[in-house]
Order: C-alpha cells, then sequence, then structure tokens
C-alpha cells in the first residue's frame, strides 16, 4: 500500500475559520443497513445506487489526502459500516496506518450485528475500541425501535468484540414511550458488563413516522430518574467530543450524556463528516457541504482535494442550530443521520 503522496499544501493543518482543528473524520462507508431504527430511517428507504458511491479504495486514498492535512482519528459509520462488501480490507489498510505511526487509531460505529463473526477480524485488522448502538435490553422494545428481531445478535456480538480484545462503548439514543423505562436497567447492564454507556438525546435529522417532537427526551429528565438509583459524580475525562462524562459509584464505568437540544457543545468541534457517495459535512447540523467526490476523480487529485478541503474549513459553521422551541424542534436538516454517518 502506498504511504501518503506529499505535496506542497498537505503540509497545512485542517483549521477552520473559528480556529478549530480538524484532527477527526468521521466516514460514512454505506447507507445501507440491516436495521430500521425509527429514530434513523424510514423503513422504506430508497437507498443511493452502488454507482454513487465510493470504492474502498477512493475511501483510503480520501483518507490519506486528510491524514496529510493533520486527521488522525478515523471512524468508520454508516448506514451499517458492517454491512458494506469487503470492508475489512478498508479497515486493515487504515489499521496499517495506525501500526506506522500516520494515525492514532480507527475506530468504528456499529450496530453490532454483524461482530459475532467479524469481532476477531477488526482486533486483528488494528481496531482496538468500538462503539455499539444499543437502545434497550427489552425485545420487545428492540424489535419496536429498530424494526427487526435481532437483540439476541447484538447482544452476542459486543460478547464476541469483548473476548477478541476490543473495548465496547455502548450508545443509546433516549427516547420517551420507547426506552424512557429501561435506561436505568441497560446503564445497570453495561456497568455490571465493564462496558461505558453514553446517552444520546435524539437530533432532528431527517423526518420520522410519526415527527420528532413526541419521542424527544431530555437528558436532564434521563440525569433525574439516574440519579435515584446511582451515585453519579461529574468527571473531568474528555474524549474531545460532545459528551460529558460522570462517574459511577462502585464502578470502573462512565457514563456519558450528549445533548445536543440541551446543551450545544460546538465549541470546541475537531470533525467533520463524509458521506459514502465522497460529500464533505462540516457539521452534522448544517447542509453545508462540498464534494469530494470530484476532486477525488479529477487528474490532479491531490491538488484539487486540497483545494476543497481548504474551501470547506472556510465553510465550517460555528455550530448546529438544533433546540426545543415551544415544544417544537427546530433546527431541523432533511438528511437522515444514516446518510451523513453518525
Ligand atoms: N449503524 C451504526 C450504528 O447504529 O451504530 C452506525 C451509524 S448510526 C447512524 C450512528 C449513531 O447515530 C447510532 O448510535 C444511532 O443511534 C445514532 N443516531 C441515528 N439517528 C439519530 C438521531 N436522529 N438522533 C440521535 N442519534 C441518532
Ligand atoms: Fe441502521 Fe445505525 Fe441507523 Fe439503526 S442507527 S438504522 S443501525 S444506521
Amino acid at each position: 500500500m502506498d504511504l501518503p503522496v506529499k505535496n506542497p499544501s498537505d503540509t497545512q493543518t485542517l483549521t477552520d475559520s473559528f480556529g478549530r482543528q480538524i484532527t477527526y473524520l468521521r466516514l460514512s462507508v454505506t447507507d445501507r443497513c440491516d436495521l430500521r431504527c425509527r429514530y434513523c430511517m424510514a423503513e422504506d428507504m430508497v437507498f443511493l445506487p452502488k454507482s454513487d458511491v465510493l470504492t474502498l479504495e477512493e475511501m483510503l486514498e480520501l483518507s490519506e489526502a486528510f491524514m496529510a492535512r493533520g486527521v488522525r482519528r478515523i471512524r468508520l459509520t454508516g448506514g451499517e459500516p458492517l454491512v458494506r462488501k469487503n470492508i475489512l480490507w478498508l479497515v486493515r489498510a487504515l489499521g496499517q496506518h495506525v501500526e506506522n505511526g500516520l494515525l492514532d487509531e480507527v475506530t468504528l460505529t456499529t450496530n453490532g450485528t454483524q461482530l459475532p463473526h467479524l469481532a476477531a477480524n477488526l482486533y486483528e485488522a488494528g481496531v482496538r475500541r468500538i462503539n455499539v448502538s444499543l437502545d434497550t435490553l427489552d425485545e420487545d422494545q428492540f424489535k419496536a425501535i429498530s424494526r427487526r428481531d435481532k437483540l439476541d445478535t447484538v447482544l452476542a456480538g459486543i460478547e464476541a468484540a469483548q473476548a477478541a480484545g476490543l473495548r465496547v462503548k455502548i450508545n443509546t439514543v433516549a427516547m420517551r414511550h420507547f426506552n424512557d423505562a429501561d435506561i436505568p436497567d441497560l446503564v445497570d447492564w453495561a456497568i455490571g458488563q465493564g462496558l461505558d454507556i453514553t446517552l444520546i438525546e435524539t437530533m432532528p435529522l431527517g423526518d420520522v413516522e410519526g415527527g420528532r417532537e413526541n419521542s424527544y427526551l431530555p437528558l436532564t429528565e434521563v440525569k433525574t430518574t439516574l440519579n435515584k438509583r446511582f451515585d453519579l459524580e461529574p468527571s473531568g475525562y474528555r474524549t474531545g467530543g460532545p459528551a460529558r462524562y460522570y462517574s459511577v459509584a462502585g464502578s470502573q464505568a462512565k457514563l456519558g450524556l450528549i445533548t445536543p437540544l440541551t446543551n450545544n457543545f460546538c465549541d470546541g468541534c475537531n470533525r467533520v463528516r463524509v458521506t459514502c457517495t465522497g460529500r464533505i459535512y462540516m457539521c452534522l447540523g448544517q447542509d453545508d457541504h462540498i464534494d469530494l467526490r470530484a476532486a477525488l476523480r479529477s487528474p490532479e487529485k491531490r491538488t484539487a482535494l486540497n483545494t476543497a478541503l481548504d474551501k470547506a474549513m472556510g465553510l465550517k459553521p460555528r455550530g448546529h442550530d438544533f433546540a426545543m422551541s415551544d415544544g417544537k424542534m427546530i433546527g431541523k436538516v432533511n438528511r437522515h443521520m444514516s446518510q451523513t454517518g453518525g
């Protein structure tokens, strides 16, 4: 495999107009998924034709262009990253860059369904920690939320990941009428399994059946409930991401809260997202984007990519505009999370 080629503009780190340095790329490798989580997708999603999606080789080239501009961490996401055919090829290639010191880490966010057969391969490829999304331990609720009957597979996947040596963090989207009653048990389970867990407020990304407001559950409310059962202490632990952490007395586990609606966290943003078609979105909650695929397919690709990345930095907004106002979610964007990459 080629090492990232240096060219003169490669030496400039990616810094936006607010002085924030971009060191973290979230790369969506597919918009497809084997679940249909209600807050993320409609049941009858129309997926992109395969011809629109970047090849894995192009994704590697793109990643290397970001690395040459100072990106040190890459998270593969989707859709469900592990349903992308031959995904291990890309993970191995990025894992090599971790081994040769050009990246600090390659990670994934996954729904866990493919982990029973892929966890060990991921570890071998150089992945050391992953996020697994899990919203409930109740089989019926799992079916209701994800519209698929796969709780047992996901739990087996988490077990396989731990057995393979991967550090697992659970991500849980908090939803009224769905998992509000299950969250304390889920937190308790995570602590018992030695897993960190992060709760996330549902964000207004794309339209979903029944609207978003009905299922919106502020984490301030969840925290009040959790305080009755757990002794939570604010922790100084930070990952550079949006979560604020709490330690749980009597355990090593950390509880993270991501509160886009009740508390904006954009000041320290260090990331950008690239879709599986090669569009860079500078903010999850805004529509500005730039097509990197055209640059990637142009004859002077590295120069064209660098020019596009510089333009993207100039367009990175200060932050998202998600908020609740008079019981309505505002700041909506039309893309589903599965399109941009979570
Ligand atoms: N399929 C993988 C998974 O579920 O982990 C990766 C992609 S998924 C889009 C990434 C994360 O986004 C998941 O943790 C999911 O729960 C979260 N997510 C999706 N839609 C969301 C929304 N509208 N608000 C908040 N989180 C959302
Ligand atoms: Fe699929 Fe992840 Fe979206 Fe659920 S949250 S539908 S698992 S992409």
